[in-house]
Formats: C-alpha cells, sequence, structure tokens
C-alpha cells in the first residue's frame, strides 16, 4: 500500500504523495506540490541538442528535417515556436529562416525572419543560384522552395525553374500548389 510521503506519517496515500489529512492540510495551507506544467521555453530547451552550435530538435522531426512540437492541441514548427518565445512575434506574411540552413535548428540566434525575396537575394549571396548545381528533390533547401514560389508567383515559368533546380516538373508544380511543403 502507498502511504503518505510525509516524513513520519503511515496513512493511506490519498492525492499529491499525502494521506487525506495531509492533504487538507496543505491545500488549506496552499502548500501542495502540484506537478507544474512545463512552459514552452523549457519544453523546447528539453528537446534540443547543442550541435555545432545549433539547437537540434531531438524529436518528431519531418521528412524536411523540420522539428515539430504540440502547443495548445496544435501540432507547430519548432523553429518558429522557438523564435516567438526567444525573440518576439513574427510579423504577418513573413517567413522564419535559417541562417545555418540546418532545418532542425531552434537556435534563436540562427533564425531570422525574411519575405520570400530575402530568401531569393541570400540564396544569390551565397553563390547557390544557377550553378547547375546537382540538388534532388530531398535535397531542397527551405530557401530554394521559397525562392521558386516567389520565381512562379512572379510569373517565371515551371520548366525552365525544373531544370535548373534538377527537378521533375511535377515537383515544381507541387511546390507551387502546396501539396508538398505546405508548411513554408
Ligand atoms: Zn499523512
Ligand atoms: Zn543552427
Amino acid at each position: 500500500m502507498r502511504v503518505c510521503g510525509i516524513d513520519g506519517c503511515e496513512e493511506k496515500h490519498y492525492a499529491f504523495s499525502c494521506c487525506h489529512k495531509h492533504y487538507d492540510y496543505n491545500r488549506r495551507r496552499g502548500t501542495l506540490h502540484i506537478p507544474k506544467k512545463k512552459t514552452l521555453t523549457e519544453r523546447i530547451l528539453d528537446n534540443i541538442k547543442i550541435v555545432g552550435g545549433c539547437w537540434e530538435w531531438q524529436k518528431c522531426v519531418t521528412p524536411l528535417g523540420y522539428g515539430h512540437i504540440r502547443t495548445n492541441g496544435i501540432t507547430r514548427l519548432a523553429h518558429r515556436e522557438s523564435y516567438k518565445v526567444f525573440v518576439g512575434e513574427i510579423p504577418a506574411g513573413l517567413y522564419v529562416m535559417h541562417s545555418c540552413d540546418n532545418p532542425c535548428c531552434c537556435n534563436p540566434e540562427h533564425l531570422l525572419v525574411g519575405t520570400t525575396q530575402d530568401n531569393t537575394r541570400d540564396r544569390q549571396e551565397k553563390g547557390r543560384g544557377a550553378s547547375g548545381e546537382q540538388c534532388g528533390a530531398s535535397k531542397l533547401t527551405e530557401r530554394d522552395v521559397l525562392s521558386i514560389r516567389s520565381r512562379l508567383a512572379l510569373g517565371e515559368k515551371q520548366a525552365p525553374i525544373a531544370r535548373e533546380y534538377n527537378l521533375d516538373p511535377s515537383t515544381i508544380s507541387s511546390i507551387y500548389t502546396g501539396r508538398n511543403w505546405k508548411h513554408i
């Protein structure tokens, strides 16, 4: 039989590690040790491992490598939640991007908000534009996806973009319609 957790008390356990008498006593004094719900900040810090400066998400990683976390019953992207907790609100319509190109990273210092145009520029500055670099569908970074989407939105044709990225045209159209990469 589980007994009361108070030193010297052998009464039957009732709740919160106390017998009925000690439960009542502590409840009245406001000293019941009710397990505290972890805050979002604590949950994020508990779920990461620091690898080379990146805070790599350890749980529930999507096929594209993004971390997932459930808050208020909704599954959300861990790096966006981390940005909100450690940096601030994400302005409407903006994306949270990784300066480290590591999708599962939640280090707020590696996260920045930007528009799809910023993504395109960033990509060009890093010399990853139309360099003919081999890039399979699974190797697309979020910047690639955002860049492809904004170029299509600006009226570029799908076929040349598909060639540039060495992708099947159907992949390009599914990026555009959001059938894949819905979360970006
Ligand atoms: Zn007791
Ligand atoms: Zn990082």
